[in-house]
């Protein structure tokens, strides 16, 4: 199996190559040269034995099903929940798929756990030691620390921007106490983050001299390590199922159009992204325009992304893979930051199944409190916009999946503030708050960061 750039000019690599890069070096995005044809899961399989299947369809015969059947395990033995990804009954034709079971309390956990079982063994059998970097809008980051903490052959550089995440988010990135992990506070957007770790990756030197990496959901296996709970959650309901995802990179969305499109998903594919007050995506789907605005703090602060980087990999499906189309769209977003998407392409996605839609900070805090009265449950930010998305699609008899985010207790501010309830943290992290906290402030351009990754490296 090759990966190719969405961009097409950068050769094609394996699967250990596209696992290792994050970005293609033209400043695409890896994917399949053709996407596998994957059986369904089947009731009764567990979710270790169905992410072992979905990943040897894409890692080829560079590791076996035996192999990552271990890795796997060894993944998905730190969830709380035996299941991984639980799904629960909220109403007559509603669920939630809880996502939020890993060490971090977010999904970001499903597929970096993954990853770094997948990085220690394939970086142990080369012996080759990586820097891997990632932009954090709150949880990829406490994930990739949760992942990567104590790796031998790994440093771990997270960027995050200063007081725009999370107390309980920082603290899981800051409190590793590992001496691999350096944390960058910087004060900007998460965007600006963002498009730093991107301009390092478009520069090859640097990338070479520091053994660059990223696992921001840029990396393939992120998105295939995703795509075994939407087959999961298929298999426990044995019906067509209509998803909400709560949406910021468009990482998990995509994921589910990738399952649809391995043919593991039954009945038509339906994914509704559900986006905060930063309704880009929205815009795009409905205007077919993509413009950068500044991102607006919400009380879904891991949501709070301008241009949503998957965007560019659905982009290149509907162009019919059209390179030229996905390279022409980004340099007129990065001249102008404007970009009007081809006739060809919004009428694509006007019925590919895929669809937007946005919910304002005050719907958020309004579904939060109106779960709890109905439920008696507390749910986080991120799922209250997923919820509310749901709540007011049509046909309420389709089964409809909300994908389950994170866990309220990450957010005990928001939570408190529109429940007036107090969600504490589950006893398995309780210590989090006791932790000294490590992370040093850094002036928000590219060459202060470069700078102090060279440090960091020797
Ligand atoms: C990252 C994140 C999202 C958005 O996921 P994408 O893959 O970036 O679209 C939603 N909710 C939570 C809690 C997250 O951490």
């Amino acid at each position: 199996m090759k990966y190719i750039s969405t961009r097409g000019q950068s050769e094609p690599v394996d699967f250990v190559g596209a696992c290792l890069a994050g970005l293609a070096p033209d400043g695409g995005l890896y994917v399949p040269e053709t996407f596998p044809s994957i059986a369904p899961a089947k009731p009764g399989e567990t979710y270790t034995q169905v992410a072992a299947r979905i990943l040897s369809a894409f890692a080829g015969d560079t590791l076996s099903l035996d192999e990552l059947e271990g890795l796997c395990e060894k993944a998905y033995g730190t969830f709380a929940h035996q299941s991984v990804a639980p799904l629960t009954q909220t109403g007559p034709a509603s669920w939630q798929l809880e996502l939020h079971h890993g060490p971090t309390l977010a999904f970001k956990d499903v597929a970096m756990q993954l990853i770094g079982q997948l990085y220690d063994h394939l970086l142990a059998k080369t012996g080759q030691r990586m820097t891997i970097m990632c932009a954090t809008s709150g949880d990829t980051g406490g994930a990739a620390a949760a992942a990567f903490a104590g790796a031998k052959n790994a440093n771990l550089v997270i960027l995050h921007p200063f007081e725009r995440i999370s107390p309980v988010q920082r603290l899981f990135m800051t409190t590793t106490g590992a001496e691999n992990v350096f944390n960058l506070a910087l004060d900007s957007d998460f965007d600006t983050c963002q498009t730093i770790v991107k301009s390092l990756f478009s520069d090859r030197d640097f990338v070479t001299r520091v053994g660059l990496s990223g696992v921001n959901s840029i990396n393939w296996v992120r998105i295939a390590a995703q795509m075994v709970y939407y087959a999961t959650a298929q298999a426990a309901l044995a019906q067509p199922i209509r998803f909400v995802v709560p949406s910021g990179n468009m990482g998990d969305a995509l994921a589910g159009y990738v399952a649809a499109r391995c043919g593991m998903l039954t009945g038509g594919l339906e994914i509704v992204c559900a986006v905060n007050e930063n309704d880009s995506l929205a815009r795009i789907f409905n205007t077919g325009v993509m413009a950068r605005e500044a991102a607006v703090s919400t009380p879904s602060p891991a949501m709070d992304i301008s241009i949503p980087s998957n965007f560019e990999r659905l982009l290149f499906e509907l162009s019919g893979r059209d390179s030229d189309v996905v390279r022409s769209a980004y340099n007129s977003f990065a001249q102008s930051g404007e970009a009007v998407l081809p006739e060809n392409v919004t009428s694509r996605l006007a019925c590919s199944g895929m669809k937007a839609a946005s919910v304002s900070n005050l719907d958020t805090m309004a579904e939060m409190k109106r779960v709890e009265a109905e439920t008696g449950w507390l749910i986080c930010p991120h799922t209250a916009v997923g919820t509310h998305v749901a709540r007011s699609l049509p046909k309420a008899d389709v089964a409809t999946v909300v994908l389950a985010t994170a866990s309220p207790a990450k957010f005990p501010e928001t939570v408190l503030e529109a429940t007036g309830r107090d969600c504490p943290l589950p006893d398995r992290v309780k210590g989090l708050r006791d932790q000294e906290e490590v992370f040093e402030r850094i002036e928000p351009n590219l060459g202060a960061v470069r700078a102090r990754v060279e440090e960091i490296t020797g």
